[in-house]
Protein backbone atom coordinates (compact mmCIF):
# COMPACT_ATOMS: atom_id res chain seq x y z
CA UNK A 1 0.00 0.00 0.00
CA UNK A 2 1.50 3.35 -1.13
CA UNK A 3 -0.28 5.37 1.40
CA UNK A 4 -0.88 5.52 5.16
CA UNK A 5 -4.87 5.03 4.98
CA UNK A 6 -5.80 4.56 8.72
CA UNK A 7 -7.75 7.54 9.43
CA UNK A 8 -11.54 6.72 8.62
CA UNK A 9 -12.74 10.50 8.95
CA UNK A 10 -16.23 8.86 10.51
CA UNK A 11 -16.63 11.30 12.75
CA UNK A 12 -17.47 13.89 9.44
CA UNK A 13 -20.62 12.18 9.42
CA UNK A 14 -23.26 12.73 11.27
CA UNK A 15 -25.65 9.90 11.33
CA UNK A 16 -22.39 7.19 12.04
CA UNK A 17 -20.82 9.27 14.61
CA UNK A 18 -24.16 9.80 16.62
CA UNK A 19 -25.15 5.99 16.59
CA UNK A 20 -23.46 2.59 16.90
CA UNK A 21 -24.91 1.30 12.95
CA UNK A 22 -22.75 -0.37 11.15
CA UNK A 23 -23.18 0.87 7.49
CA UNK A 24 -22.03 -1.48 5.13
CA UNK A 25 -24.66 -0.68 2.48
CA UNK A 26 -22.47 1.91 0.86
CA UNK A 27 -23.22 0.74 -3.00
CA UNK A 28 -26.78 1.88 -2.37
CA UNK A 29 -26.29 4.85 -1.32
CA UNK A 30 -23.40 7.02 0.94
CA UNK A 31 -23.62 8.54 4.10
CA UNK A 32 -23.76 12.37 4.17
CA UNK A 33 -21.01 14.71 5.93
CA UNK A 34 -21.38 17.56 8.28
CA UNK A 35 -20.14 19.63 5.13
CA UNK A 36 -22.40 18.69 2.54
CA UNK A 37 -25.85 18.95 4.90
CA UNK A 38 -24.88 22.36 5.99
CA UNK A 39 -24.01 23.43 2.23
CA UNK A 40 -28.06 22.50 1.75
CA UNK A 41 -28.62 24.13 4.45
CA UNK A 42 -27.45 27.67 3.77
CA UNK A 43 -28.56 27.32 -0.06
CA UNK A 44 -32.07 27.28 1.76
CA UNK A 45 -30.87 29.84 4.08
CA UNK A 46 -29.15 32.25 2.20
CA UNK A 47 -29.68 31.94 -1.27
CA UNK A 48 -32.91 30.22 -2.21
CA UNK A 49 -34.64 31.67 -5.35
CA UNK A 50 -35.63 29.73 -8.89
CA UNK A 51 -32.37 29.54 -10.80
CA UNK A 52 -31.55 30.37 -14.00
CA UNK A 53 -34.72 32.96 -14.11
CA UNK A 54 -34.93 36.08 -11.93
CA UNK A 55 -33.09 39.01 -12.30
CA UNK A 56 -33.15 40.52 -8.35
CA UNK A 57 -29.47 39.64 -6.53
CA UNK A 58 -30.89 36.45 -4.78
CA UNK A 59 -31.93 34.67 -7.92
CA UNK A 60 -28.28 35.55 -8.89
CA UNK A 61 -27.15 34.17 -6.26
CA UNK A 62 -28.61 30.93 -6.83
CA UNK A 63 -28.21 30.79 -10.32
CA UNK A 64 -23.92 31.22 -9.15
CA UNK A 65 -24.51 28.34 -6.86
CA UNK A 66 -25.60 26.08 -9.74
CA UNK A 67 -23.20 27.39 -12.49
CA UNK A 68 -20.32 27.05 -9.56
CA UNK A 69 -21.35 22.72 -9.03
CA UNK A 70 -21.47 22.90 -13.16
CA UNK A 71 -17.57 24.08 -12.97
CA UNK A 72 -17.21 21.69 -10.07
CA UNK A 73 -18.48 18.65 -11.64
CA UNK A 74 -16.49 19.31 -14.71
CA UNK A 75 -13.14 19.68 -13.75
CA UNK A 76 -14.21 16.53 -11.48
CA UNK A 77 -15.02 14.52 -14.06
CA UNK A 78 -12.31 16.48 -17.01
CA UNK A 79 -14.45 17.38 -19.47
CA UNK A 80 -14.03 19.96 -22.09
CA UNK A 81 -16.17 22.16 -21.91
CA UNK A 82 -19.14 23.05 -19.09
CA UNK A 83 -22.01 22.62 -21.55
CA UNK A 84 -21.50 19.49 -21.28
CA UNK A 85 -22.43 18.63 -18.09
CA UNK A 86 -26.39 18.57 -17.55
CA UNK A 87 -28.09 17.96 -14.11
CA UNK A 88 -30.41 15.02 -13.68
CA UNK A 89 -31.96 13.40 -10.97
CA UNK A 90 -29.24 10.47 -11.17
CA UNK A 91 -27.87 7.91 -13.61
CA UNK A 92 -31.09 5.88 -14.15
CA UNK A 93 -32.53 9.73 -15.62
CA UNK A 94 -29.61 10.24 -17.10
CA UNK A 95 -29.17 6.89 -19.27
CA UNK A 96 -33.09 7.24 -20.37
CA UNK A 97 -32.98 10.56 -21.65
CA UNK A 98 -29.77 9.48 -23.46
CA UNK A 99 -31.68 5.98 -24.62
CA UNK A 100 -34.98 8.36 -25.80
CA UNK A 101 -32.92 11.31 -27.12
CA UNK A 102 -29.80 9.76 -28.78
CA UNK A 103 -31.70 5.88 -29.14
CA UNK A 104 -34.24 6.89 -30.48
CA UNK A 105 -33.45 8.91 -32.80
CA UNK A 106 -30.38 7.64 -34.12
CA UNK A 107 -30.91 3.91 -34.24
CA UNK A 108 -32.75 1.85 -36.93
CA UNK A 109 -33.67 -1.68 -38.34
CA UNK A 110 -30.73 -4.11 -37.55
CA UNK A 111 -28.67 -1.46 -35.65
CA UNK A 112 -27.48 -3.23 -32.60
CA UNK A 113 -26.85 -1.98 -28.98
CA UNK A 114 -24.48 -4.17 -27.01
CA UNK A 115 -24.82 -3.95 -23.43
CA UNK A 116 -22.82 -5.86 -20.43
CA UNK A 117 -24.76 -9.02 -18.78
CA UNK A 118 -23.93 -7.30 -15.15
CA UNK A 119 -25.87 -3.96 -16.14
CA UNK A 120 -28.47 -2.65 -13.71
CA UNK A 121 -31.51 -2.19 -15.03
CA UNK A 122 -31.50 1.10 -15.44
CA UNK A 123 -29.08 0.32 -18.00
CA UNK A 124 -30.86 -2.49 -19.22
CA UNK A 125 -34.58 -1.45 -19.14
CA UNK A 126 -34.24 1.96 -21.97
CA UNK A 127 -32.33 0.25 -24.30
CA UNK A 128 -35.11 -3.27 -24.25
CA UNK A 129 -37.71 -0.05 -24.79
CA UNK A 130 -35.36 1.55 -27.70
CA UNK A 131 -35.08 -1.87 -29.68
CA UNK A 132 -38.99 -2.49 -29.38
CA UNK A 133 -39.45 0.66 -30.92
CA UNK A 134 -36.42 1.36 -33.03
CA UNK A 135 -35.88 -2.45 -34.68
CA UNK A 136 -32.62 -2.91 -33.57
CA UNK A 137 -31.40 -5.89 -31.74
CA UNK A 138 -30.19 -5.78 -27.84
CA UNK A 139 -27.02 -7.61 -27.62
CA UNK A 140 -25.07 -8.56 -24.45
CA UNK A 141 -21.04 -9.04 -23.71
CA UNK A 142 -20.71 -11.94 -21.55
CA UNK A 143 -18.31 -12.28 -18.84
CA UNK A 144 -17.03 -15.02 -17.26
CA UNK A 145 -17.84 -16.54 -13.56
CA UNK A 146 -15.41 -13.92 -11.86
CA UNK A 147 -16.85 -11.21 -13.56
CA UNK A 148 -14.00 -10.30 -16.29
CA UNK A 149 -14.72 -9.30 -19.87
CA UNK A 150 -12.04 -10.69 -21.97
CA UNK A 151 -10.48 -8.76 -24.79
CA UNK A 152 -11.72 -11.61 -26.70
CA UNK A 153 -15.27 -11.26 -25.78
CA UNK A 154 -15.08 -7.24 -26.99
CA UNK A 155 -13.80 -8.35 -30.32
CA UNK A 156 -16.51 -11.05 -31.42
CA UNK A 157 -19.19 -8.39 -29.46
CA UNK A 158 -18.79 -5.07 -30.86
CA UNK A 159 -19.24 -5.16 -34.82
CA UNK A 160 -20.12 -2.89 -37.79
CA UNK A 161 -23.89 -3.07 -36.59
CA UNK A 162 -23.21 -2.23 -32.85
CA UNK A 163 -23.74 1.72 -32.79
CA UNK A 164 -24.27 1.59 -29.08
CA UNK A 165 -21.78 0.21 -26.68
CA UNK A 166 -23.71 0.95 -22.86
CA UNK A 167 -21.55 -0.48 -19.97
CA UNK A 168 -21.19 0.14 -16.61
CA UNK A 169 -17.92 1.10 -15.27
CA UNK A 170 -17.98 -0.91 -11.71
CA UNK A 171 -20.31 -3.73 -11.39
CA UNK A 172 -22.64 -3.14 -8.65
CA UNK A 173 -22.75 -6.94 -7.65
CA UNK A 174 -19.52 -8.04 -8.64
CA UNK A 175 -17.21 -4.49 -7.84
CA UNK A 176 -15.05 -5.38 -10.50
CA UNK A 177 -13.38 -2.31 -13.35
CA UNK A 178 -14.34 -3.13 -16.58
CA UNK A 179 -12.36 -2.14 -19.66
CA UNK A 180 -13.93 0.99 -20.92
CA UNK A 181 -10.89 2.68 -22.57
CA UNK A 182 -10.00 -1.14 -24.17
CA UNK A 183 -14.27 -1.31 -24.88
CA UNK A 184 -13.88 2.46 -25.98
CA UNK A 185 -11.03 1.90 -27.98
CA UNK A 186 -13.27 -0.91 -30.11
CA UNK A 187 -16.38 0.52 -30.47
CA UNK A 188 -14.93 3.64 -31.97
CA UNK A 189 -13.18 1.94 -34.60
CA UNK A 190 -16.84 0.03 -35.95
CA UNK A 191 -18.37 3.30 -35.20
CA UNK A 192 -20.59 3.18 -32.19
CA UNK A 193 -20.45 5.27 -29.37
CA UNK A 194 -20.20 4.20 -25.60
CA UNK A 195 -22.27 5.05 -22.71
CA UNK A 196 -20.78 4.39 -19.55
CA UNK A 197 -22.74 4.21 -16.33
CA UNK A 198 -20.03 5.58 -13.84
CA UNK A 199 -22.82 4.76 -10.61
CA UNK A 200 -20.35 3.00 -8.74
CA UNK A 201 -17.07 3.75 -10.07
CA UNK A 202 -17.50 7.15 -9.19
CA UNK A 203 -16.60 6.69 -5.71
CA UNK A 204 -13.61 4.22 -6.23
CA UNK A 205 -12.02 5.43 -9.80
CA UNK A 206 -10.93 8.84 -11.17
CA UNK A 207 -13.40 9.47 -14.18
CA UNK A 208 -11.53 11.07 -17.10
CA UNK A 209 -14.12 11.22 -19.67
CA UNK A 210 -11.73 12.54 -22.24
CA UNK A 211 -8.58 9.85 -21.55
CA UNK A 212 -11.61 7.67 -21.19
CA UNK A 213 -12.83 9.03 -24.57
CA UNK A 214 -16.55 7.77 -23.58
CA UNK A 215 -19.31 9.51 -25.54
CA UNK A 216 -21.79 9.52 -22.55
CA UNK A 217 -21.14 9.31 -18.72
CA UNK A 218 -23.79 9.00 -15.80
CA UNK A 219 -23.69 8.99 -12.59
CA UNK A 220 -26.15 9.92 -8.98
CA UNK A 221 -24.22 12.20 -6.57
CA UNK A 222 -26.35 10.34 -3.62
CA UNK A 223 -23.66 7.41 -4.00
CA UNK A 224 -21.07 10.37 -3.77
CA UNK A 225 -22.24 11.77 -0.47
CA UNK A 226 -24.38 14.84 -1.67
CA UNK A 227 -28.10 14.40 -1.31
CA UNK A 228 -30.48 12.36 -3.67
CA UNK A 229 -32.10 13.28 -6.42
CA UNK A 230 -29.26 14.87 -8.29
CA UNK A 231 -27.28 13.15 -10.42
CA UNK A 232 -25.21 13.65 -13.92
CA UNK A 233 -25.17 12.95 -17.77
CA UNK A 234 -22.06 13.94 -19.27
CA UNK A 235 -21.74 13.83 -22.94
CA UNK A 236 -19.40 14.74 -25.58
CA UNK A 237 -20.78 18.38 -27.16
CA UNK A 238 -21.27 17.46 -30.76
CA UNK A 239 -23.57 14.40 -30.05
CA UNK A 240 -25.45 16.73 -27.43
CA UNK A 241 -25.78 19.52 -29.97
CA UNK A 242 -27.67 17.21 -32.54
CA UNK A 243 -29.98 15.61 -30.10
CA UNK A 244 -33.67 16.62 -29.47
CA UNK A 245 -34.88 17.29 -26.00
CA UNK A 246 -35.86 14.97 -23.58
CA UNK A 247 -38.02 16.69 -21.83
CA UNK A 248 -39.53 19.72 -22.73
CA UNK A 249 -41.39 22.87 -20.52
CA UNK A 250 -39.63 26.11 -18.49
CA UNK A 251 -36.48 27.88 -19.07
CA UNK A 252 -34.80 24.95 -22.18
CA UNK A 253 -36.27 27.50 -24.66
CA UNK A 254 -35.35 30.89 -26.65
CA UNK A 255 -38.74 31.35 -27.87
CA UNK A 256 -41.94 29.94 -27.87
CA UNK A 257 -44.94 30.69 -30.42
CA UNK A 258 -48.64 29.22 -30.22
CA UNK A 259 -47.22 26.39 -32.60
CA UNK A 260 -43.54 26.25 -32.67
CA UNK A 261 -40.49 26.22 -29.82
CA UNK A 262 -36.58 27.19 -30.37
CA UNK A 263 -34.61 25.21 -27.74
CA UNK A 264 -31.86 27.37 -25.55
CA UNK A 265 -28.41 25.92 -26.05
CA UNK A 266 -26.28 23.49 -24.58
CA UNK A 267 -26.54 22.36 -21.85
CA UNK A 268 -30.35 23.97 -20.82
CA UNK A 269 -31.72 22.50 -23.90
CA UNK A 270 -31.84 18.96 -21.15
CA UNK A 271 -32.38 21.11 -18.18
CA UNK A 272 -36.58 21.22 -18.19
CA UNK A 273 -38.16 22.90 -14.90
CA UNK A 274 -36.59 24.08 -12.01
CA UNK A 275 -32.94 22.37 -11.39
CA UNK A 276 -32.30 20.83 -8.16
CA UNK A 277 -29.91 23.75 -7.21
CA UNK A 278 -30.01 22.65 -3.48
CA UNK A 279 -29.09 19.34 -4.82
CA UNK A 280 -26.48 20.65 -7.11
CA UNK A 281 -24.92 22.67 -4.09
CA UNK A 282 -24.74 19.58 -2.16
CA UNK A 283 -22.88 17.94 -4.93
CA UNK A 284 -20.72 20.81 -5.33
CA UNK A 285 -20.03 20.60 -0.86
CA UNK A 286 -19.78 16.66 -1.81
CA UNK A 287 -16.74 16.60 -4.46
CA UNK A 288 -14.93 19.51 -2.37
CA UNK A 289 -15.14 17.19 0.81
CA UNK A 290 -13.38 14.15 -1.80
CA UNK A 291 -10.76 16.64 -3.36
CA UNK A 292 -10.00 17.71 0.28
CA UNK A 293 -9.72 13.38 1.34
CA UNK A 294 -8.28 12.61 -1.72
CA UNK A 295 -9.34 10.02 -4.29
CA UNK A 296 -6.63 7.71 -3.79
CA UNK A 297 -6.66 7.63 -0.26
CA UNK A 298 -10.89 7.17 -0.23
CA UNK A 299 -9.83 4.41 -2.50
CA UNK A 300 -6.84 2.95 -0.86
CA UNK A 301 -8.51 2.88 2.26
CA UNK A 302 -11.94 1.07 0.77
CA UNK A 303 -9.35 -1.32 -0.75
CA UNK A 304 -7.65 -2.13 2.94
CA UNK A 305 -11.39 -2.77 4.11
CA UNK A 306 -12.60 -4.87 1.63
CA UNK A 307 -9.23 -6.69 1.56
CA UNK A 308 -9.92 -7.63 5.40
CA UNK A 309 -13.46 -8.47 5.14
CA UNK A 310 -12.91 -10.77 2.13
CA UNK A 311 -10.12 -12.18 4.04
CA UNK A 312 -12.16 -13.39 7.55
CA UNK A 313 -15.22 -14.02 5.20
CA UNK A 314 -13.19 -16.59 3.22
CA UNK A 315 -12.16 -18.42 6.50
CA UNK A 316 -16.02 -19.09 7.57
CA UNK A 317 -17.48 -21.95 5.88
CA UNK A 318 -20.72 -22.32 3.66
CA UNK A 319 -19.97 -18.97 2.97
CA UNK A 320 -19.40 -18.15 -1.34
CA UNK A 321 -17.94 -14.80 -2.43
CA UNK A 322 -19.50 -14.24 -5.87
CA UNK A 323 -16.80 -12.50 -8.12
CA UNK A 324 -13.42 -12.77 -8.39
CA UNK A 325 -10.83 -14.17 -6.23
CA UNK A 326 -8.70 -11.59 -4.86
CA UNK A 327 -10.48 -8.66 -3.14
CA UNK A 328 -8.52 -5.74 -5.01
CA UNK A 329 -11.03 -6.67 -7.84
CA UNK A 330 -13.81 -6.26 -5.55
CA UNK A 331 -13.65 -2.11 -5.17
CA UNK A 332 -15.65 -2.12 -1.68
CA UNK A 333 -18.29 -5.00 -2.58
CA UNK A 334 -18.33 -8.08 -1.41
CA UNK A 335 -21.44 -10.01 -2.44
CA UNK A 336 -22.16 -13.57 -1.07
CA UNK A 337 -24.42 -16.39 -0.59
CA UNK A 338 -24.51 -18.73 2.14
CA UNK A 339 -25.87 -22.15 1.64
CA UNK A 340 -29.41 -22.83 2.94
CA UNK A 341 -29.58 -19.66 4.17
CA UNK A 342 -32.11 -17.00 2.35
CA UNK A 343 -30.15 -13.49 1.61
CA UNK A 344 -33.29 -11.68 2.89
CA UNK A 345 -32.90 -13.68 6.42
CA UNK A 346 -29.09 -12.92 6.15
CA UNK A 347 -29.73 -9.15 5.98
CA UNK A 348 -32.41 -9.16 8.71
CA UNK A 349 -30.03 -11.31 11.59
CA UNK A 350 -27.57 -8.41 10.54
CA UNK A 351 -30.01 -5.86 11.26
CA UNK A 352 -29.89 -7.20 14.99
CA UNK A 353 -26.80 -6.69 15.25
CA UNK A 354 -27.20 -2.85 13.76
CA UNK A 355 -24.99 -3.82 10.76
CA UNK A 356 -26.66 -2.95 7.38
CA UNK A 357 -25.94 -4.48 4.22
CA UNK A 358 -28.35 -5.14 1.13
CA UNK A 359 -30.05 -8.77 0.16
CA UNK A 360 -31.82 -8.96 -3.43
CA UNK A 361 -30.86 -8.71 -6.59
CA UNK A 362 -29.27 -5.95 -6.26
CA UNK A 363 -31.55 -4.73 -9.51
CA UNK A 364 -29.01 -7.07 -11.78
CA UNK A 365 -31.48 -9.96 -12.59
CA UNK A 366 -29.63 -10.91 -15.46
CA UNK A 367 -26.26 -11.19 -14.14
CA UNK A 368 -27.75 -13.38 -11.52
CA UNK A 369 -29.64 -15.91 -13.46
CA UNK A 370 -26.14 -16.00 -15.45
CA UNK A 371 -24.43 -16.21 -11.94
CA UNK A 372 -27.04 -19.26 -11.33
CA UNK A 373 -28.32 -17.46 -8.02
CA UNK A 374 -31.94 -15.12 -7.94
CA UNK A 375 -30.31 -12.87 -4.95
CA UNK A 376 -27.83 -12.55 -2.45
CA UNK A 377 -26.12 -10.28 0.18
CA UNK A 378 -24.02 -7.69 -0.48
CA UNK A 379 -21.87 -5.73 2.26
CA UNK A 380 -20.19 -2.61 0.39
CA UNK A 381 -17.61 -0.31 1.95
CA UNK A 382 -16.45 3.47 2.32
CA UNK A 383 -13.48 4.80 3.63
CA UNK A 384 -15.68 5.76 6.57
CA UNK A 385 -16.24 2.36 7.89
CA UNK A 386 -14.26 0.97 10.53
CA UNK A 387 -12.29 -2.40 11.31
CA UNK A 388 -14.61 -2.14 14.41
CA UNK A 389 -17.58 -2.32 11.67
CA UNK A 390 -15.83 -5.03 10.10
CA UNK A 391 -15.16 -6.74 13.33
CA UNK A 392 -19.06 -6.57 14.07
CA UNK A 393 -20.19 -7.52 10.56
CA UNK A 394 -18.11 -10.77 10.57
CA UNK A 395 -19.00 -11.50 13.88
CA UNK A 396 -22.31 -11.79 13.15
CA UNK A 397 -21.65 -13.39 10.20
CA UNK A 398 -20.01 -16.18 11.53
CA UNK A 399 -22.88 -17.02 13.61
CA UNK A 400 -25.83 -17.31 11.35
CA UNK A 401 -25.97 -20.61 10.47
CA UNK A 402 -26.10 -21.87 13.86
CA UNK A 403 -28.64 -19.38 14.59
CA UNK A 404 -30.49 -21.13 11.71
CA UNK A 405 -30.15 -24.45 13.13
CA UNK A 406 -27.10 -25.53 11.24
CA UNK A 407 -24.42 -27.54 12.76
CA UNK A 408 -21.32 -25.36 11.87
N1 LIG B 1 -26.12 1.81 -12.15
C1 LIG B 1 -25.53 1.16 -11.16
C2 LIG B 1 -24.32 0.33 -11.47
C3 LIG B 1 -26.02 1.27 -9.86
O1 LIG B 1 -25.43 0.61 -8.88
C4 LIG B 1 -27.15 2.09 -9.61
C5 LIG B 1 -27.73 2.25 -8.23
N2 LIG B 1 -27.82 1.09 -7.49
C6 LIG B 1 -27.74 2.74 -10.68
C7 LIG B 1 -27.20 2.59 -11.93
C8 LIG B 1 -28.98 3.58 -10.52
O2 LIG B 1 -28.72 4.70 -9.77
P1 LIG B 1 -29.93 5.66 -9.32
O3 LIG B 1 -30.93 4.77 -8.65
O4 LIG B 1 -29.28 6.62 -8.39
O5 LIG B 1 -30.45 6.31 -10.54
Amino acid sequence: MSINVNISHREDFPLLRDSNIVYLDNAATSQKPDCVIEAVEEFYHKHNANPLRGFYELAMLATEQLENSRTTVKEFINAKFEEEVIFTKGTTESINLIANSYGMNFLGEGDEILISIMEHHCNILPWQFVASKTGAVLKYLECDMDGLISDTAIEEAITDKTKIVAITQLSNVLGRENPIARITKTAHEHGAIVVMDAAQSVVHVKIDVQALDVDFMAFSGHKIMSPMGIGILYGKKELLNKMPPFLRGGEMIESVTRTDAVFAQLPYKFEAGTDNASGAVGLMAAINYINSIGMEYMHERTLMLTKMCFDAICKIPHIHIIGAKDSNNHNGIISFTIDNVHPHDVSQILSESNVCVRAGHHCAQPLCDFLGFKSCTRASFMFYNTQEDIDTFIKSLSGIRKMMGYGD
